[in-house]
Order: C-alpha cells, then sequence, then structure tokens
C-alpha cells in the first residue's frame, strides 16, 4: 500500500465519522431549537434517562440502564445554549473495607456550555473540552459524566466505623467483633503446630 492510499484511507474514515449524527429519540439527547437563537430564552426539562455504560470509577458507578433524573434548565446565551441543572441516581459499589454492596445517592450538579458551530475559539487552550451544538442538537451525556464521577466516594464504606475483614483469615470483624488470633511467639509456633497436628488427626 502506497503511502497515498493510507493516508486517504485515514481520511475517508474521519469523515465518516464526522457524519454519524446525533440521534434526537435518545434520552440524553435534547434539542434546543424551540430556544431560537434569541439570548435570554429559557426552557426547562425534567426527564429520566438511563444510566450510560461506565459511568463511575472502578471501585463505584451508577449501573448501566438504572435511572437518571435529569432536571435542566436550558438557557440560550450568546454563544450558545447554557445547560444548569441536576442530575439524580443511584451508585453501587463495594465497601473498601469488608467488600459488602455499599449504595450512594448520587446529587450531582451539572453546568455545561454548548457552543453554536463555528463559535468556538480557535485558540482555547482546551480545545477538545468545548461541545458544540449538532443540527440544533445537544448530547448531555459526556456532560452527565463529568457532574457525576467527581461526585462518587473515591473509598466507599458500607458504615464510617466498618471494621473490615480479618488481615488472618478474612472474616467480617462486624459479624464476629471479638474474633483475633493469638500472636505466637515464633519459637513457641513450632509446638504450636506440633499440637495442632495432633489435635486435628481425628478430623
Ligand atoms: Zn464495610
Ligand atoms: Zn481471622
Amino acid at each position: 500500500m502506497t503511502y497515498r492510499s493510507a493516508r486517504q484511507c485515514r481520511v475517508s474514515a474521519a469523515a465518516k465519522e464526522c457524519t454519524i449524527r446525533l440521534d434526537p429519540r435518545s434520552p440524553s439527547v435534547l434539542d434546543t431549537h424551540e430556544l431560537g437563537r434569541r439570548p435570554g430564552s429559557m426552557r426547562k426539562v425534567k426527564r429520566t434517562v438511563e444510566a450510560p455504560d461506565d459511568l463511575g470509577t472502578g471501585v463505584m458507578g451508577v449501573p448501566r440502564g438504572t435511572d437518571l433524573e435529569l432536571d435542566v434548565r436550558l438557557e440560550s446565551v450568546l454563544e450558545g445554549v447554557l445547560v444548569s441543572g441536576t442530575v439524580r441516581g443511584v451508585a453501587a459499589g463495594e465497601c473498601v473495607r469488608c467488600l459488602d454492596g455499599v449504595t450512594f445517592d448520587v446529587d450531582a450538579d451539572l453546568q455545561e456550555l454548548f457552543v453554536y458551530p463555528g463559535r468556538a475559539q480557535q485558540d482555547d487552550e482546551d480545545e477538545d473540552e468545548i461541545r458544540e451544538i449538532e443540527d440544533d442538537l445537544i448530547n448531555l451525556e459526556p456532560a452527565i459524566r463529568d457532574a457525576v464521577v467527581p461526585t462518587l466516594p473515591f473509598q466507599p464504606v458500607c458504615r464510617e466505623d466498618c471494621p473490615g475483614l480479618c488481615s488472618e483469615c478474612g472474616a467480617r470483624l462486624a459479624d464476629d467483633p471479638t474474633h483475633r488470633h493469638d500472636v505466637a511467639d515464633p519459637r513457641w509456633a513450632a509446638l504450636a503446630s506440633l499440637n495442632d497436628t495432633h489435635d486435628e488427626k481425628e478430623s
């Protein structure tokens, strides 16, 4: 394959990507058409959307397909549409100490500016962060992710004083608060193990 044809492939692949349109029927896609381009006009949107894939961290996340309550306001501003409001849902994960399931009520503030096509400042340093309105539609999914993920606990615990698991045998200490292992002096350990073998012979 010549350099030229390889390059053409890349170009056509990129062009194909660009033609993927937002699906107006997707719940996390909002239509801004009604707002017109009149700064100051406003619309409220309240709806339930399904949580997308991977809405979370390694230890905790909102399970895919569960309900997210979206309560936002769309405001027409000079450069585009400002979306602000809240997103609520329930995240699930594991207690980092005892591995029990834990849930966390997500109540995240969302604020995102979607700019009209071509309005993005070319010299803006974080150009990747700029979200554009496409065919009057905006896709809230990345904004939902940005809002929700930082609110999730880094180290979820089932309760503040969860004693966790026994480091010796993995027993749940909450079930057995008096649980302990006698730490034997290594000089006696050999003797103790002799006794153990003797005791356990029948079992
Ligand atoms: Zn726990
Ligand atoms: Zn133990």
